[in-house]
């Protein structure tokens, strides 16, 4: 461990939800239903399992390492050059590859309390300082996050919406930020679930991208795409930004079949209507029923919803894992009472609900 650099040695890894199949085994229970991971419930688009199952024929071949199909698609539907579009392997990669082009030990990145875990461990992991600034109604406090900006800033983490609180920010809001914040510091907009957000107010990142030269805005085919297991996310920046992210991205950080499959999927509109409505439904579905068990939540603007129970959550994970419904306790992010649970199909939404009926009677 002591040989790791001094950023490491102290990081601890993300914690990912365990797969169904090893949670069925442990628990000895079938038919459990996995609302933790933000993952869209109408599984794949078929059409990116066709696209997917074609590309299969040239798995043989590198991918192509410029990702010329992709960023074509992506470049048509956001009005933007194919030379302002970076690839990653999911949006993860791309937090990565910001925190390493831009970040180094006598840098710091700002973000907010409850911003999404992989913001500390991409700053902590190049030795850079994190300047965590506390939250103001579980959201980002943009004037605060503007303060903490000092000479030693280098980039600035914004989740919107936020996971796991969900809260949302308004474009004005965003554009005094932008507004505060010296042009030398580069703005990540993490635009995760934007494709999710309901209210007209929300502002789009790769809009505002002609307004200031570092903004970067990132987003994924994990969520409303219904494609995390493919592991395809990109940026959206200035070309310049892009050229820098571009020196250090792996060659071929994105697969054959993910590349296929991510195009299928960004043009499959009925897909990503689909995945809107069951996600609003199932919101409205979750909103009412957790108001008639009087638990309260935060509003989300995302494809889950945080609620507090009335104590310490992780024993309540644990009554809902053992009625064969897992959800994410969220006490890495600092909030132990609360647990964020992923919005599903109905059915799946209501034995969530009566599970949560049940642990509340029976207590923990
Ligand atoms: N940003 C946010 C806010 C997220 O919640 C997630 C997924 N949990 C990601 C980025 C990364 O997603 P992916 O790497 O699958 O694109």
């Amino acid at each position: 461990i002591a040989l790791a650099n001094r950023g490491i040695q102290g990081l601890q890894p993300y914690q990912p939800g365990k797969p169904i199949e090893e949670l069925e085994r442990e628990l000895g229970l079938r038919n459990v239903v996995k609302l933790a991971s933000n993952e869209n419930p109408l599984g794949p688009p078929a059409s990116a399992l066709r696209a997917y199952r074609n590309a299969a024929e040239d798995l043989h071949l590198y991918p192509d390492a410029g990702g010329f199909e992709l960023k074509a698609c992506l470049s048509a539907g956001l009005a933007v050059s194919p030379a302002q579009i970076t690839l990653g392997n999911g949006s993860n990669d791309i937090l990565d590859l910001l925190a390493r082009v831009f970040l180094d030990e006598h840098s710091s990145a700002v973000f907010s309390q409850y911003g999404f875990i992989v913001y500390p461990i991409a700053t902590q992991a190049v030795g850079a300082t994190a300047k965590v600034v506390p939250a103001k109604d579980w959201g980002h406090d943009l004037p605060a996050m503007a303060a903490a900006v000092d000479e030693s800033t280098r980039l600035v983490f914004i989740a919107n919406p936020n996971n796991p609180t969900g809260t949302c920010l308004g474009e004005e809001a965003l554009r005094q930020f932008m507004a505060a914040v010296p042009e030398r510091v580069v703005v990540v907009l993490d635009e995760a679930y934007a494709e999710y957000v309901g209210d007209d107010a929300y502002p789009d990142g790769v809009a505002l991208l002609s307004d200031y030269p570092n903004l970067v805005v990132t987003r994924t085919f994990s969520k409303a795409f219904g494609l995390a297991g493919l592991r395809v996310g990109y940026a959206v920046s200035h070309p310049q930004i892009a050229d820098l992210l571009n020196r250090v991205r792996a060659p071929f950080n994105v697969s054959v079949p993910a590349m296929a499959a991510a195009v299928a999927a960004y043009t499959d509109m009925a897909y990503l209507a689909r995945s809107r409505e069951v996600n609003e439904a199932g919101m409205a579905q979750f909103t009412k029923g957790l108001a008639e068990l009087g638990l309260a939540f935060i509003p989300s603007a995302g494809n889950f919803i945080t609620v507090q129970m009335p104590g310490a959550a992780l024993p309540y994970y644990q009554a809902l894992l053992h009625k064969g419904v897992i959800v994410r306790p969220i006490g890495v992010y600092g909030m132990p009472d609360h647990l964020r649970i992923s919005i599903g199909l109905a059915e799946d939404n209501a034995r969530c609900l009566t599970a949560l009926k049940h642990v509340l009677a029976e207590g923990v």
